[in-house]
């Protein structure tokens, strides 16, 4: 099959013929790739920003956002068919520690993560576990819902753990309108009942978000904070929500959260630094919220059949990933890019 690798760090992806993927265990699951999200953690993984966490051996086959239909099943495979539509989550867990049993298939230590830790969905075929797959709600294709593997369930699990905090009256923050933003508002629209204000260095970005629910949207300039002084109340936002995660956005956050306010940290990258005594004084909550669970992914899917959270996504074929991770770079992609083999 068709793959693109990782074989250096900070060089492009190799583009070449693999051996297909081959069951196991009793319960791997093969998917042809309906398509694949191409998600700013691959231009982290490129980078080489995950080596001291994953220290995956190169080379490897990135792509962490994958759908498509089941393939192959082991011989213990019961939950899915040959020919089913499937969306992967993230992970492949074990299913038997205390974490697996919450529910919290990311805390698994005994985790597989295609496209960090194994092969991903940059190619024609994906080995996952039973334990990963969601069928496809009727009248779903792969190629359309890829991007909800990770992007989605990210920002539908930090929304989420806002969703309570986002009572009438409130006032919610939402910086960055790209791939995860525009669904996290969506998500908010529907699970919340706050104003939600959001904040973009992009015009496009931002009409779009006041297409999609928006009560406010304001321009990334030197004049941003004060803006969202102004617009709430000059108090700070009682929730924010952060898919952007650079120094600038987490000094900038601080500077517009509501005493007792909320900060989710979504997007990465940059460096959170307060003084103790400003954590305190304010009363201010910093939450971290890492991908999301199968449920979370479940619940999403759900929204998606049912009209409630739309996915802006453009195709492109597997050989052009190089170019797509270039511009995705640039912050050329409005919503989200997916590779389809
Ligand atoms: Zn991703
Ligand atoms: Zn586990």
């Amino acid at each position: 099959m068709r793959a693109a690798r990782l074989y250096q760090f900070n060089q492009p992806l190799k583009i070449e013929e693999v051996p297909d993927p081959i069951i196991t265990n009793p319960t791997d699951v093969i998917v042809k790739i309906g398509g694949a999200g191409v998600c700013h953690t691959d231009l982290h993984l490129i980078q080489g920003m995950w080596d001291h966490i994953v220290s995956t051996a190169l080379p490897y086959t990135i792509g962490h956002e994958n759908a498509g239909w089941v393939h192959q099943v082991g011989s213990g495979v019961t939950t899915v068919k040959v020919g089913d539509p499937v969306i992967v989550h993230p992970v492949a867990s074990c299913g038997y520690c205390l974490s697996c049993r919450s529910g919290e298939d990311m805390h698994c230590p005994e985790l597989k993560f295609p496209g960090l830790t194994v092969d991903g969905g940059y190619a024609e075929y994906l080995k996952t576990s039973d334990r990963a797959l969601i069928p496809l709600p009727k009248g779903v294709l792969p190629e359309n819902v890829a991007p909800f593997a990770d992007a989605g369930i990210t920002a539908y699990r930090a929304v989420r753990k806002a969703a309570p905090l986002a009572k009438p009256g409130t006032k919610a923050l939402m910086i960055g309108m790209g791939g995860l933003g525009h669904i996290g508002l969506q998500v908010m629209r529907e699970l919340g009942n706050a104003d939600i204000i959001t904040l973009d260095i992009d015009k496009d970005r931002l009409n779009m978000s006041l297409d999609l629910g928006a009560t406010h949207a304001v321009e990334a300039n030197d004049g941003a904070i004060s803006q969202v002084r102004s617009l709430t109340n000059e108090v700070g936002a009682d929730i924010i929500i952060d898919f952007v995660g650079t120094d600038q956005t987490h000094n900038d956050s601080l500077q517009m959260l509501r005493k007792g306010g909320h900060y989710f940290v979504v997007g990465y990258g940059g460096t959170v630094t307060v003084p103790s005594i400003d954590i305190i004084n304010n009363e201010f909550s910093i939450i971290g919220s890492l991908v999301g669970n199968y449920n979370e992914l479940y619940e999403l899917m759900e929204l998606h059949a049912r009209g409630k959270v739309k996915l802006h996504s453009s195709k492109y074929s597997l050989d052009e990933a190089n170019d797509v991770l270039k511009m995705l770079e640039e912050g050329k992609i409005n919503g989200r890019a997916v590779l389809v083999p």
